[in-house]
């Protein structure tokens, strides 16, 4: 009977695929090649990252302007409840849309700060407008769900289909 490498009072049949050490149910990931430890799964993330220390500046710039503009619009708009719910169902899809595009910019190379880079444009891109069209509930609640769905599409990585 074999044991856990990371839990050895859990007796398992399992062994990771790649290094060969005993795992339990628990530690085991499903892969398309089969089942793996955490930490090979984790190794072959990182291997993943593939983008220069220069893509994250370009898709924060890129970024920034890009949501000047959309938080400018939606920050007019986002009066009263129907500007709340424009800003909440554009906001995202502006998030993803960013995220998009930032992505392609950089020749869709994968960064592990990308995500924080495309973030922090949306943030102080939405800045300006926010002083310039007042800081209305519209324009915070741009910001939160731009932000999410940049972050959802670009932070896990490998579901990105573009
Ligand atoms: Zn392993
Ligand atoms: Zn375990």
């Amino acid at each position: 009977m074999l044991y856990c490498t990371v839990h050895p009072t859990v007796e398992t049949t399992l062994r990771c695929n790649k290094c060969g050490r005993p795992m339990c149910t628990r530690c085991a990931v499903k892969t398309p090649v089969g089942y793996r430890c955490k930490e090979c799964v984790r190794n072959q993330q990182q291997v993943f990252y593939n983008a220069t220390p220069f893509d994250p500046l370009i898709q924060g710039l890129i970024s920034l302007p890009l949501s000047a503009v959309a938080a400018a619009l939606i920050g007019l708009l986002g009066l009263g409840l129907w500007g709340w719910l424009i800003a909440f169902w554009a906001g995202s899809a502006v998030g993803v849309f960013i995220a998009d595009i930032a992505h392609r910019a950089v020749g869709k190379r994968r960064g592990r700060y990308s995500w924080l880079a495309v973030a922090a444009g949306i943030v102080l891109g939405a800045l300006p407008a926010g002083l310039f069209v007042g800081f209305s509930i519209g324009w915070l609640i741009y910001i939160v769900m731009a932000t999410s769905g940049a972050v959802g599409r670009l932070r896990f990585g490998g579901r990105i289909r573009l």
